[in-house]
């Protein structure tokens, strides 16, 4: 298949090059799909099924239907789950026969010229995101972040976003640019070899930073060697997911030049996205044989969760509950346990495989109760794009999250994707309920492997 930029657009399996061919041999139209879809089942439109999103696919190929706005509208309800790829009989990749299709259409997709600028300017340039990301702190002051939907505050800047939109505050300094100025003051010893990389990834770099300063002091707990690439670039999911694949392969091939120069055996992620990105879709973005996919390969290979590092690479059992943190959440440990209920962020359970280990981690904490979550890895709704696009349907998926959420009973809700972290915050407060939501590895104090003793792991 051709992209709408004439490249051929590589975003199948380990060996699949898209062809039309493939969509209209591979979908039996079983419908399997259907009951797993968090869109379909809010929506209940054949076109917006993965079924029918494969039917339009198949369509465009065929050249039946031209690359039309509406034709777009239907393929931009997609929040890139994986959920209909787990339950396909054929397994069939739908999220990335959906890239693909997109990419045919992207100049309409999301109304999207404005996106297709961004990929092509703001995601390439870090000093570029860095200047509006300070523009934007001055204004989110204003822009009501924070503020909670029922209030009356909410209404001050009605035309620019939802009022009823619960959005994340920016940090004070982007963490990148805070480990470059600390570089300049202390340099690496040179001959120093890192063991382990971070990819620390957008939304940490510029709203949880102190999800980064998390895993640094972890590691520095442990004696090893984070290495934390100033360089490094947006991952590209936005770009991925709305088919701008020329950007995509742009910042793929400046993030596995960056990590692999690095030599670092592991390359840590603390957001599920960037992992998928990293580990799922990079290698799709070139072509099978191609220098750049056995680099991409290279680098995938690598790619590891936070809490598959601490737990399967460093053997860490034991772990602590951070206080500081405890104590700013409001939670009152003493009495008895913490109750903390785990989301299952799409891109980290069916993209990266990582399930049991942030669970495990989570039940292994001092003086924490793990609880499980009815439906923990349904989608929260967020999606990228499409939460912006489709702010009230990602908003009722949002909801029946929270809701989940709120029957566990429990204190504290931890998952492992910056992006779930806000969306299941908006959720909640739509349902007036303070629930605080982080991420799992901000609930550690410190870690041992604790080889004489046994936590209480969760199921
Ligand atoms: S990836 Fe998720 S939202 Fe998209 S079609 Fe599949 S199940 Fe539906
Ligand atoms: S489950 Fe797979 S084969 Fe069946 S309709 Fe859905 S995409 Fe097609």
């Amino acid at each position: 298949m051709i992209d709408g930029e004439g490249n051929q657009a590589v975003v199948g399996s380990s060996q699949a090059v898209i062809s039309a061919g493939d969509v209209s041999v591979e979908c039996l139209k079983c419908g399997s799909c259907l009951s797993v879809c968090p869109v379909y089942q809010k929506l209940l439109t054949e076109m917006v099924s993965p079924r029918g999103k494969m039917a339009l696919a198949e369509a465009l190929y065929k050249g039946t239907v031209g690359p039309k706005d509406v034709v777009a509208s239907y393929l931009s309800y997609c929040l890139m789950c994986a959920a209909c790829v787990q339950e396909c009989p054929n397994e069939l990749l739908v999220d990335s026969r959906i890239i693909a299709a997109r990419s045919v259409v992207s100049r309409h997709l999301f109304s999207n010229l404005p996106y297709l600028a961004a990929f092509r300017t703001l995601l390439q340039k870090r000093s570029l995101m860095n200047v509006l990301a300070s523009g934007a702190r001055a204004l989110g002051r204003l822009l009501c972040s924070r503020v909670p939907h029922w209030s009356g505050l909410r209404l001050r800047f009605p035309l620019l976003m939802p009022t009823d939109r619960l959005l994340p505050a920016l940090a004070r300094e982007p963490f990148l640019r805070a480990v470059a100025r600390r570089n300049r003051h202390a340099p690496e010893a040179p001959g120093q070899q890192a063991r382990f990389a971070y990819f620390v990834g957008c939304m940490t770099n510029y709203v949880y930073t102190s999800v980064a300063r998390r895993i640094e002091a972890l590691m520095a707990e442990q004696g090893v060697v984070l290495d934390v690439p100033v360089q490094q670039k947006c991952c590209g999911m936005p770009a991925i997911a709305a088919g701008d694949l020329s950007s995509a392969r742009r910042l793929a091939l400046h993030n596995i030049d960056l990590f692999l120069r690095t030599g670092a055996s592991k390359v840590v992620v603390t957001c599920a996205s960037c992992g998928s990105a990293l580990k799922h879709y990079y290698p799709m973005l070139f072509a099978p044989g191609s220098q750049a996919r056995a680099r991409a390969e290279q680098l995938a290979a690598r790619v590891v969760d936070v809490t598959e590092l601490l737990v399967d690479e460093l053997g860490l059992r034991r772990f602590s509950a951070d206080c500081g943190l405890l104590e700013r959440l409001g939670c009152e440990s003493a009495q008895r346990k913490l109750r903390v209920t785990y989301h299952e962020p799409c891109h980290l359970v069916r993209r990266m495989g990582v399930s049991q280990q942030p669970k495990s981690l989570l039940g292994s904490i001092e003086g924490v109760q793990f609880v499980p979550l009815p439906d923990a890895d349904v989608c929260c709704g967020s999606g990228g794009l499409f939460s912006v696009h489709h702010y009230r349907l990602s908003l009722k998926i949002a909801t029946e999250k929270a809701r989940n959420i709120i029957s566990t009973g429990a204190d504290v809700v931890a998952t492992g994707c910056p992006a779930c972290i806000a969306q299941i915050r908006d959720g909640l407060s739509h349902l007036h309920a303070t629930i605080p939501v982080v991420h799992t590895i901000e609930l550690i104090g410190s870690a041992s492997t604790g080889a004489s003793q046994t936590g209480s792991a969760a199921n």
